[in-house]
């Protein structure tokens, strides 16, 4: 910490003599996040902190970076180890701390004030990064370090820092020849153009279609509070005595679930599932094939066959090969259990309305029937047994008994709200694991969903002392009312445990450098975090955190069978709608593509040769296939399910064991799946922590397809 005042000292004698402005200056002596955070653990000062602070201290938070890659840049002395590698990945550490705080803020309690801030700030932080990447002198240090490799005697850790660090930048093209990487930054500039004019085109689509209902008669089935909010939507455009319904999921979903006007829920179902092919101009069906043969020029160029390999490159699964094994290995019996599901829905359909034929849009309407029949799962009747404190409990107990972990409240740490608590984590020898702060509520500053992050990534100082992350988990889960307190659905109650599944791989995750800490990726990420709500459904847990919260008694056997059944509802459906949407992106990203390729053409194939059923739409569709638009999940839809085989198979090996709560496999799991990424990955830390690779036969169980 020493270190970062004379830091500080030096940047204010740098800025004054840059600007000659005494009050800018005062500012940053004054600026709480540029001055060390001198509160309990070092925690970020929320009560002093404000939206007019992010944009000086990133100013100067970027300025000190670019010195210290300007440093390693010029480096007379011969790329090495230390004085390259590990001083890139050491570079930025007061931008490290400012990132999360800025981001962590603008999703849990975001104010005008900042969104405006961050409006000036992300372009700037976007070329920032980009202008690292594209500096060629220090490039070229880190390929000599990469080159040089097999001569050294570097250890897992550092191999492995050396191997992420050159690869981000050679996937980005800085290893290809001058004259390739200047067609690669007209070919990536194309691309985000493609991607955003995609995007801008299905926001369009999204809105230019209103299903107006003028007539009482035509909400028959329909829940009050779907009424209402159909009539408030109808306000809100100024069309009195009506009712609007839009292709925003909560409207559309319940439309389909429940409106009995069998006309009305096909005109819906297709307009959801045309947006981006109406012909009109908002058409992203030309537009997605140009992106593709970009993304295939690309991929080339960086020495891959497809946009795919590109991809799967860098993830677990390791090359599209393996991506379609999986998919086809889940596909037949999904399908298989879609066709029943359908056949059931029939049979019903035939006692309801005689002589009609089951279509893709009554299929929520008669699943919703067939629910009701067989799933039932009344939340009126479950959630007074999952209160918020009891759930907070449940994952409390979890952690205690798999891995001796304690928590701590810790009353005294700074908030930026009133209603999150922060808790101290403390592991099964004593030493503190950092902070844990929980935001259970919605509130209007606050984005949609549930999440964790980090206000703090961990990391190591100057003296080699571990400092430890402040994690962050946040949802917006139903409110305490009245006399009652926060009751939660079934669904919360995974939700949570889910988030505190990345929690704990946040407070575990080791490793020396900050690169490959906790670098995960994306096919294996969300195996931490699944992997919970498999043993929040388990009876021996239940019956520990799932107590009345009036009459203390624990859940009855009773629901909890329920719950258990409910899991399998409708999982033919999910399961094929998801699977063909996967398959479809992987095709687009592996299959020869031309300017000349057509969509509805290409579509047909993939369907026809996967079987898909008529009644079943594919989750997306090409032209408003948002995932593939841009880089985030382009030829990696697949990676949900992916992680579903790997921690069904992950929880059977401790249901297997004959203890639920088997201390020496917790110890395991927690070495080589949550601490150990920093020099194991994807498949071999999963066959470090069981053995073997995983047996895809435990997800069919559990989803009810075998
Ligand atoms: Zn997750």
């Amino acid at each position: 910490m020493k270190k970062l005042i004379a830091f500080l000292m030096s940047m204010t004698i740098i800025f004054m003599m840059s600007n000659c402005s005494t009050t800018k200056d005062d500012k940053m002596t004054d600026n709480p996040l540029l001055i060390e955070f001198n509160i309990p653990f070092g925690a970020p000062p929320f009560d002093l902190i404000n939206a007019e602070h992010f944009e000086p201290a990133y100013e100067v938070a970027m300025q000190k970076h670019l010195d210290e890659i300007d440093a390693i840049a010029n480096n007379k002395e011969a790329p090495s180890f230390e004085n390259t590698i590990l001083a890139y990945d050491n570079a930025g550490r007061l931008l490290r701390r400012i990132n999360p705080i800025f981001s962590g803020l603008r999703g849990a309690e975001t104010t005008p004030e900042l969104q405006e801030a961050a409006q000036k700030i992300i372009p700037v932080l976007t070329s920032h990064y980009n202008e690292i990447r594209f500096n060629e002198a220090l490039f070229s240090r880190i390929q000599k370090v990469h080159q040089n490799m097999s001569l050294m005697d570097y250890d897992l850790e550092q191999t492995r820092l050396i191997e992420k660090i050159y690869n981000d930048f050679a996937r980005n093209g800085a290893a290809l020849p001058e004259e390739q990487r200047e067609r690669l930054k007209v070919l990536n500039e194309k691309i985000s153009a493609t991607a955003l004019k995609l995007t801008e085109n299905l926001l369009a689509e999204n809105n230019n279609f209103i299903l107006v209902i003028d007539n009482e008669k035509d909400l028959a089935g329909l829940p009050d509070d779907v009424i209402s909010a159909a009539a408030e939507e109808a306000a809100s455009r100024d069309m009195n005595n009506k009712w609007v319904f839009t292709l925003a999921k909560p409207s559309w979903t319940p439309f389909l679930q429940y409106a009995e006007n069998r006309e009305l829920r096909k005109k819906l179902l297709k307009a959801y599932v045309n947006r981006g092919e109406n012909d009109n101009e908002y058409d992203n069906k030309a537009l997605f094939v140009e992106l593709m043969v970009l993304r295939q020029e690309m991929s080339e160029m960086l020495g891959y066959n497809n946009f795919g390999e590109y991809f799967t490159a860098i993830q677990m699964a390791e090359h599209p090969d393996n991506v379609y094994d999986f998919l086809y290995s889940v596909w037949e019996p999904a399908l298989n259990r879609a066709k029943s599901e359908r056949d059931q829905m029939q049979k019903i359909m035939d006692r309801e309305e005689p002589g009609q034929k089951l279509k893709a849009w009554d299929w929520w309407y008669y699943a919703e029937l067939l629910r009701k029949e067989k799933y039932d799962l009344n939340e009126d009747q479950i959630r007074p047994y999952f209160s918020l404190d009891n759930v907070k409990m449940g994952n409390f107990i979890l952690s205690n008994k798999l891995f001796g972990i304690t928590y701590e409240p810790r009353p005294e740490v700074p908030v930026y709200h009133e209603e999150v608590e922060v808790y101290e984590v403390i592991d099964y020898d004593g030493s503190s694991l950092g902070l844990l702060y929980i935001d259970a509520h919605p509130r209007p500053g606050k984005r949609s969903g549930a999440w964790c992050g980090v206000y703090r990534t961990a990391y190591y100082d100057e003296d080699g002392q571990k400092v430890n992350p402040i994690v962050n988990i946040v949802m917006n889960f139903t409110r305490p009312t009245g006399d009652r307190p926060s009751l939660l659905s079934w669904d919360e109650t995974t939700t949570y445990f889910h988030e505190f599944g990345h929690a704990l791989h946040n407070f575990f995750a080791d490793g020396r450098y900050n690169r490959t800490r906790r670098d995960v990726p994306r096919d294996f990420v969300e195996l931490p975090s699944q992997i919970l709500e498999n043993f929040a459904a388990e009876t021996e847990l239940l019956k520990k955190y799932a107590l009345h919260y009036q009459t203390k008694e624990p859940i009855p056997n009773e629901l909890i069978e329920r719950i258990n059944n409910a899991a399998h509802f409708n999982q033919g459906f999910i399961n094929t709608e998801y699977l063909a949407a996967a398959i479809l992106d992987m095709d687009w990203h592996t299959l020869e593509i031309d300017p000349g390729t057509c969509v509805n053409e290409f579509e047909a194939m993939v369907f026809e040769r996967i079987g898909l059923i008529d009644e079943i739409y594919p989750r997306y569709r090409t032209t408003n296939f948002a995932h593939l638009f841009t880089y985030d999940y382009a030829a990696g839809y697949y990676v949900y399910r992916w992680a579903g085989v790997l921690d069904a198979d992950a929880f059977m090996a401790f249901k297997k064991s004959g203890d639920l709560f088997n201390r020496e496999l917790a110890n395991k799991f927690r070495k080589y799946i949550l601490a150990g990424n920093a020099r194991w990955e994807g498949m071999d830390a999963y066959k470090n922590f069981r053995g073997q690779e995983p047996d895809i036969n435990y997800f069919l169980e559990r989803s009810g397809l075998k």
